[in-house]
């Protein structure tokens, strides 16, 4: 049986994209698409979404990673912005409790930054009055001595005290991926690799899409009631292959983290903290790493690989070196890192970190729907409002009323988890991950990446004992990852594989460098790849390891 988010089904799936006639066809598999995409197969919608890269390979694989309450939000006075955010924190984590945990986030008050203690207890109360925070993650005043004793790498000097509060970390693109295959679960179509070129009109109308095959040679029609450019940074260059729109309406920003071993900043929690420019960032320990981020300039260079420049290094690590106690960090510390673009709403005359994070919708006289802005964590929202749109076109047009949307109560593949309680469901697991000689550790990291899925995994893994070398260069756990997200996850890559499914890029580039080539080998055989393709994929390889340096 075909499964429509298996790589080894593409063709099936891409001659069956040429046949079909869909309600809807979406443009770009980050957040937006993948929320936009889930939202309307689950009211009964014919779907798809179409990818020019890997699904998450633009912003979406590319953020802090944090499900925010929006708090930063509150300065420049957005109130429905921050009471949205907060309550849709809430949301993703019921629905996806593998992909969202708690993070208690230190904002260190000194003398000389820009949050007074008693400004920041005030901002709290109507932060968490918005937001409706749970008791037990309100907000903590601290003395100077308690915030030393949370964070003791932070200088003492000018320490007036602290605030404990709460913010949600995250998996940007395995979030993204969670909700596509939901998607396709509900009946939505999906493929990467396949970039959009041009439209199809009817009568002055768009109705379908032109794209070229990014893996082959082959161009394709594919027809549609109504258009959806949820391209992100690429929003403006997708509206304006419509000949009638020359609006450009984005402003692009870059943003870059920085990865350390968490030996050279051992922190021991998140802080977020002032810069000496007078923004804020974050240092957040993750593993046997730690992260620092995020810079916010203006950008207009390439979208599909924004590089980390020497400049993006040294602004921060000097923002660190001013604030931590640690020697001070080194570029030769730098072991990864990765650079984003903010597809922001052009707003002249704003500083970059002013411009509002806010989404907004178009509707062109074509009737293309372009949604452009927001971020990671509204994309239910804004999902929610292209569909409710869509919805209101049909009714306008004569075709039946669809449903209300019901995606705060869609449980995103690999959430099933059965119980409220996530360290209930590690424990439940665990067993069987050390009946396979899994380290307790290998299976928690398993568990946190695929959730209610593990037992497929575990699954293959028992297959792949039976079937192969016990000796095998790649070890089990990391075959039966390659295996279960080249079937279920479309995996087509080797960097689909190391930076989207598993982020091992950024958080374990060692491993990266010592099992590259195996495991291109594996999936050269898993997908009946000729030489030259594997030789495409060993360069490409070769540039990501280089490009985060
Ligand atoms: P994208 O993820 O870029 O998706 C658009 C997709 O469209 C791309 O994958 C692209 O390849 C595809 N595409 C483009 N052209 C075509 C074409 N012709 N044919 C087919 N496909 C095409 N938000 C938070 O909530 N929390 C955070 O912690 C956070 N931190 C951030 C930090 C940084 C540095 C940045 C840059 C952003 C951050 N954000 C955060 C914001 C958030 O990451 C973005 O708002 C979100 O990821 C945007 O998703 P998107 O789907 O709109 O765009």
């Amino acid at each position: 049986m075909m499964n429509f988010f298996s790589a080894k089904d593409r063709a099936a799936i891409l001659q069956r994209l040429n046949q079909e006639i869909f309600d809807v066809v979406v443009i770009g598999g980050g957040i937006t698409g993948a929320g936009i995409a889930l939202d309307a197969a689950s009211r009964g919608l014919k779907v798809v979404v179409i990818e020019m890269q890997d699904f998450a390979a633009g912003t979406s694989s590319r953020s802090t990673k944090l499900i925010h309450g929006g708090l930063r939000y509150l300065k420049q006075l957005e109130f429905k912005l921050v009471s949205e955010v907060g309550r849709e924190r809430k949301i993703i984590h019921r629905i996806a409790p593998h992909l969202t945990r708690p993070e208690p986030m230190l904002l260190p008050i000194t003398k000389k930054g820009s949050l007074g203690k008693f400004t920041t207890k005030i901002s709290m109360w109507v932060y968490e009055f918005l937001t409706g925070v749970k008791k037990e993650e309100r907000h903590r005043l601290l003395s100077a001595a308690e915030t030393i004793d949370k964070e003791p790498l932070l200088r003492k000097e000018d320490l007036l005290g602290g605030i404990l509060y709460y913010e949600y970390r995250t998996d940007d693109s395995r979030l993204t991926i969670s909700i596509l295959k939901e998607a396709v679960n509900r009946g939505a179509m999906a493929l990467s690799y396949l970039k959009v070129t041009g439209f199809v009109y009817e009568q002055d109308k768009i109705k379908g899409v032109k794209a070229e095959d990014q893996l082959g040679n082959g161009t394709y029609i594919i027809r549609a009631k109504y258009v959806v450019n949820a391209s992100g940074p690429w929003v403006d260059e997708l509206d304006s292959l419509d000949n009638k729109i020359q609006d450009n309406k984005l402003q692009l920003t870059k943003g870059v983290h920085l990865v350390v071993d968490h030996r050279r900043l051992p922190v021991k929690q998140s802080v977020y903290f002032d810069t000496y420019d007078k923004r804020m960032i974050f240092v957040i320990p993750h593993g046997e790493k730690t992260y620092i981020g995020t810079t916010d300039t203006f950008y207009t260079g390439d979208k599909l690989e924004p590089l980390i420049s020497t400049e993006d290094k040294m602004y921060l690590l000097t923002c660190v070196n001013n604030y931590f106690t640690c020697t001070p960090l080194e570029l030769s510390d730098i072991q990864s890192g990765w650079a984003g673009i903010r597809p922001l709403i052009r707003k002249p005359g704003k500083k970059p970190s002013e411009i509002s994070r806010k989404d907004e919708i178009f509707v062109w006289q074509s009737e293309l729907i372009t949604i452009a802005g927001g971020k990671l964590t509204g994309y239910r929202k804004m999902a929610q409002r292209v569909v409710d749109l869509l919805a209101e076109k049909m009714i306008a047009a004569g075709q039946k009323k669809l449903p209300a949307c019901s995606t705060h109560e869609i449980v995103l593949s690999g959430g099933k988890t059965g119980t409220p309680d996530f360290s209930e469901f590690i424990k439940n697991k665990l067993p069987a991950g050390e009946a396979l000689e899994l380290r307790p550790e290998e299976t928690e990291v398993l568990l946190y990446r695929y959730g209610s899925e593990i037992d497929l995994l575990y699954k293959i893994m028992k297959t792949l004992k039976e079937k192969e070398d016990t000796a095998h260069i790649l070890p089990l756990s990391l075959r039966a990852e390659l295996v279960y997200t080249i079937e279920n996850e479309m995996c087509m890559t080797p960097l689909d594989f190391f930076i989207r499914r598993t982020g091992k890029l950024y958080f374990d580039i060692d491993s990266v460098k010592k099992y590259g080539s195996a495991l291109i080998a594996y999936m050269q055989d898993m997908l009946s790849w000729d030489d030259q393709l594997r030789e495409r994929y060993e360069n490409e390889l070769r540039q990501a390891l280089s490009n985060v340096l």
